[in-house]
């Protein structure tokens, strides 16, 4: 991953990360060219293709980081389907 520097443009080395949350870390960076340090925050965004190793892993997972509210929601939905 390269980092351009916000003051020259020129591509600047990241000296340590330090993760803020589970999908997003602060990256240090020092410019070799003008000197400027500066922080870059690096974070998740979404899936485009779940991986492929373990969908029911991988949805339990993405289905554990929803809020108790949500939970209940999605298992009031899928109860319905199954009486259907
Ligand atoms: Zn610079």
């Amino acid at each position: 991953m390269k980092i351009k520097c916000t003051e020259c443009q020129h591509v600047s080395r990241i000296t340590h990360t330090k993760p803020q949350s589970e999908s997003t870390t602060d990256l240090y960076c020092d410019c070799g060219h003008c000197g400027h340090r500066f922080v870059f925050t690096l974070s998740f965004s979404h899936t485009v293709q779940p991986p492929t190793f373990d969908e029911s892993r991988w949805l339990l997972n993405t289905v554990r980081k929803l809020s108790d509210d949500d939970k209940k929601e999605l298992l009031g939905e899928l109860l319905g389907e199954l009486t259907k």
